[in-house]
């Protein structure tokens, strides 16, 4: 005949766990949060960052389109001059000039082609990833948003968990109820209250004493594993 006075602990015991699952859970939900957060912060950053380096080779191609309309402007130049110049020597000095420019103009457009090349690719890449960071944080808010709304509902169902336990309580003797709350002060997790099967506590998984072990089968008093303290019954 199990003792009345375990059974309604055991009942206690049951509710106290419920209530310490809802508080562990509560205390991860601002690290959970803050990792996606931090996440949501570093890709922002990438994306940005990926811009950036893409909008400078637009930069560079813009300088680069009006490096060559300066330098065609001085070919017009110098061909005008050439029609004002009565010696064969300045002229011929301005045709140098008009060549040497022309060459620099066509460098200056294979550099505009080999940036407009990057500028696809880099666009390219940029876009795709851009698509799929985008897809990932518009995930990671809505991770946030369900988190908060499991605080919420872990918030409110914690009252109601710790009124349950109280209800429990106000049914268990006074000595059995303090020597429960020694015990669950002192064990590191659950149970606090444990059954002995085979000789062996349930809680340290130790074996028993014979005397606690004949004794556990008494009731009226509370008994104690002689390895780990926790109250036991049989
Ligand atoms: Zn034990």
């Amino acid at each position: 005949m199990p003792d009345p006075q375990i059974e309604k602990l055991l009942i206690v015991q049951d509710r106290d766990v419920a209530v310490q699952k809802i508080e562990q859970e509560l205390a991860r939900i601002p690290q959970e949060r803050s990792a996606l957060e931090g996440h949501i912060t570093a890709e922002e950053a990438n994306i940005e960052a990926a811009s950036h380096a893409l909008k400078e080779k637009e930069v560079e191609r813009s300088e680069l389109d009006t490096e060559i309309k300066t330098k065609e402007e001085a070919i017009a130049r110098f061909r005008t001059q050439q029609l004002e110049v009565k010696k064969n020597d300045e002229y011929r000095a301005l045709t140098h000039q008009i060549e040497q420019t022309e060459q620099e103009i066509s460098d200056l457009e294979e550099r505009v082609i080999e940036l407009l090349l990057e500028i696809d690719e880099t666009s390219e890449t940029f876009q795709e990833e851009k698509a799929t960071i985008d897809a990932r944080i518009v995930e990671e808010k809505k991770q946030i948003t369900l988190l908060s709304e499991r605080e919420e509902n872990l918030k409110a169902s914690i009252d109601e968990a710790k009124a349950a336990v109280e209800t429990a309580r106000s049914v268990v003797d006074e000595n059995y109820l303090s020597h429960y709350d020694r015990v669950k002060k002192l064990s590191k997790r659950p149970p606090y209250v444990a059954r002995i099967e085979a000789h062996k506590c349930g809680g340290c998984h130790l074996r028993v004493s014979n005397e606690v072990n004949g004794n556990a089968l008494v009731a009226g008093e509370p008994h104690f594993c002689d390895q780990c303290a926790r109250m036991v019954y049989a």
